[in-house]
């Protein structure tokens, strides 16, 4: 760690006691802006960086619920708005047993300068919940969204704060949570993004953080001169994110051969195609089930832990943060893997992008390249202030516009920076510019 990075780091550590993942975060952020504050003193007299790292607030609460054995059950609410200098507060929600406070944090942080990266007006922030979907019949996941929009409610708006899908939440939890909220304001509004199509939501939302990723990957090669056709590709999640980045890949003649849960993997060799690409499609987003299902189903094997020691040419995590450490990152070089691209949000570990830098793979940090998602929510608001509906083809067209322009921006900032193709260096230094600016224009707020 550089030294003037070691001395704030203390300082953050000491106001966020035991926050692990957002510490984390915000210490790979500063690590990329030395550079920026030595050309631009400024924003040091300013305290833009004490400015940034805290939340402009924190919403914790309780979220009382009735399962279907008739027993009260409680959870725990967040929704941390951390920066509104580019808009309203945009990110999603995520319901998963591990969300804490550092983690809804760490997600908000990444989430404004991922939002700034799009260059569409939204600030950044995230919620969530420790409720875990898996198990739960649809009337008992109906109650919890029902009780968690009792209170996120009066944090929320279309022109304050913008929630959106994420880990846990998909199609199904957007209609319960925006149905509440349209109960309890009397408003039919763009509150949420990723909804229905029929009441508000645009086309290709559902797939643009999967397309989007692949998208910004296959930017990432054909600067090489390279492209998908005939490449391994290794992916991790399946849900919403995982399932689109793979069809997209089928689609561009890569052959995806893993797919993974918490705890096993299963290893395709030949890939998921056809049907067994549609039944990869049903297995989370419609039946919410493990790999075990899809082992037993298909009758090949499920193997204990992750999927980065299957040899691939390119790995695109899109399961959780820190699901690629160290050891992953040398088994995925040992076996030849050249490009990783992060689908999911802060998947490798700070050693294992060290690992890579170290060995020449190149690395696609995740707030750029899984912004597609966020992106097309950006879309979907824009759809909704003009009351209007763009066609698929309009929708797709933006998103790879916007991901080009992003992937650009990263190499342009990271090479005028003396970092040439560090796309991590770039889109730290590129999202932070932006924001930095907003913040300064609008003074002390
Ligand atoms: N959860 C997604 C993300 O991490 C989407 C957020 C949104 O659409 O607001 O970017």
């Amino acid at each position: 760690m550089s030294s003037p990075v070691a001395e704030f780091m203390l300082d953050v550590t000491a106001r966020n006691p035991g926050e692990r993942e957002f510490l984390q975060a915000v210490e790979e952020v500063l690590e990329s802006i030395v550079p920026v504050l030595d050309r631009h003193p400024e924003y040091r007299s300013a305290r833009i960086i004490q400015q940034l790292v805290e939340p402009e607030r924190v919403v914790s609460f309780r979220v009382p619920w009735v399962d279907d054995r008739g027993q009260t059950q409680v959870n725990r609410g967040f929704r941390v708005q951390f920066n509104s200098a580019m808009g309203p507060y945009k990110g999603g929600l995520r319901f998963h047993a591990s969300v804490n406070q550092s983690i809804v944090k760490f997600l908000a942080f990444e989430q404004t300068f991922k939002n700034a990266l799009t260059t569409l007006p939204m600030g950044g922030g995230k919620g969530g919940s420790d409720f875990s979907v898996r198990g739960k019949s649809d009337e008992e996941i109906m109650r919890f969204c029902q009780a968690f929009m009792n209170e996120l409610f009066r944090h929320v708006g279309a022109d304050t704060d913008v929630p959106a899908g994420d880990v846990g939440v998909g199609g199904r939890e957007i209609g319960y949570l925006f149905g509440q909220y349209k109960r309890l304001v009397n408003r039919f509004e763009g509150v949420i993004t990723g909804k229905g199509l029929a009441w508000g939501g645009s086309l290709i939302r559902k797939e643009a953080a999967g397309y989007g990723t692949v998208y910004f990957a296959q930017e990432m090669l054909a600067r090489r001169g390279e492209s998908f056709a005939g490449k391994t590709v290794a992916i991790s999640g399946y849900g919403n994110l995982g399932f689109h980045a793979l069809e997209k890949l089928n689609e561009l003649g890569a052959k995806v051969v893993t797919i993974a849960d918490e705890d096993f993997y299963i290893h395709e060799p030949d890939g998921f195609k056809g049907e067994k690409a549609a039944y990869v499609h049903d297995l989370w987003m419609v039946h919410h089930q493990t790999v075990q299902a899809y082992s037993e189903h298909w009758n090949v094997p499920m193997q204990p832990g992750r999927p980065w020691a299957v040899p691939c040419d390119v790995a695109i995590p899109t399961a959780a943060q820190n699901e690629i450490d160290a050891d992953d990152a040398k088994r995925l070089v040992a076996h030849g893997c050249k490009l990783v691209v992060e689908g999911a949000n802060m998947p490798c570990t700070p050693e294992a992008v060290d690992v890579f830098r170290h060995h020449g793979v190149l690395y696609g940090p995740g707030k750029a390249a899984n912004a597609g998602g966020v992106a097309v929510s950006g879309l979907e608001m824009s759809q909704n202030s003009a009351r209007s509906n763009w066609s698929r083809e309009e929708v797709d067209r933006r998103l790879r516009e916007i991901m080009k322009r992003i992937h650009d921006a990263c190499l342009e900032t990271a090479e005028s920076y003396g970092q040439p193709d560090d796309y991590a260096a770039g889109a730290n230094i590129a999202g932070f510019l932006r924001v930095a600016n907003a913040m300064q224009a609008q003074g002390v707020v």
